[in-house]
């Protein structure tokens, strides 16, 4: 594993740091230069996984100026971290590994959304549902992105009580959070018969979802099943949004 000096060491001698500074120069921003190096991690991590996951770092490095402008590390009681309309907020009481597993998680929401017909979508949201998915696909990204920045592997491992509400389940996964969204996502591959990270790319895409939608639709017995799967998925997901805001 590399220490996070010889990570910084790396990013700063490839001058990633400084062309991520440069491209934010004479905005209005509110960003630490910790995250202006997060950035340049997680852009030079995306570098390293571009021919599996078929994306072009540089376009999304070019974007991040219009996506994100404002950091803050506050305090978010249990909560990870958030991205809205105000930016990107990490909760303060993390350590430094966390802090960046998280940030990788918040920045991929940030470069993810979009706006379609007046209406923000982000990953395989589309304004009504797909966050149950995004979620899983957003930690997977955020995941990988991590180990290869830090040089160690993908730890899959059986993790009990991890699915809110079902206590019986133990999924086999190796995320930190949303290990439940990761198994459908991971199923939903198999189905398909897809690579995982060409699944996850397609977040990063305009027409990602429209594109998972027909795969899926392709499938014998599926037509016109894809949507009734995101709605099904995502009173999971709203349950268990309830859950992690508090509702016991
Ligand atoms: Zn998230």
């Amino acid at each position: 594993m590399k220490t996070k000096e010889q990570r910084l060491n790396e990013l700063y001698s490839k001058g990633l740091v400084n062309t991520i500074k440069g491209l934010f120069a004479g905005k209005n921003v509110n960003i630490d230069e910790d995250y202006y190096v997060l950035m340049a991690d997680y852009i030079d991590s995306l570098d390293e996984v571009k021919d599996s996951m078929l994306l072009n770092p540089v376009e999304i490095l070019n974007n991040l100026p219009n996506l994100v402008s404002n950091i803050q590390e506050t305090n978010l009681n249990g909560i990870y971290g958030i991205t809205d309309e105000n930016g990107i907020r990490i909760n303060k009481a993390l350590d430094y590994e966390s802090k960046k597993l998280y940030f990788f998680h918040e920045l991929t929401h940030a470069v993810q959304t979009k706006h379609i017909n007046d209406q923000e979508h982000c990953g395989f949201y589309n304004g009504h549902d797909g966050m149950f998915l995004t979620e899983g696909a957003t930690q997977y990204t955020a995941e990988i992105l991590y180990h290869v920045s830090n040089g160690t592997n993908i730890n899959y491992r059986e993790q009990p009580s991890t699915v809110r509400g079902d206590s019986t389940r133990t999924p086999y996964s190796p995320l930190s959070e949303y290990q439940y969204n990761g198994n459908i996502l991971m199923l939903l591959c198999k189905t398909m018969d897809l690579p995982l990270p060409q699944v996850l790319a397609l977040g990063y895409k305009q027409n990602g979802r429209e594109t998972l939608k027909s795969i899926y639709e392709s499938l014998d017995g599926n037509k016109g099943k894809f949507d009734e799967l995101m709605q099904d998925l995502e009173q999971i997901y709203s349950i268990d949004k309830l859950i992690i805001g508090g509702l016991r």
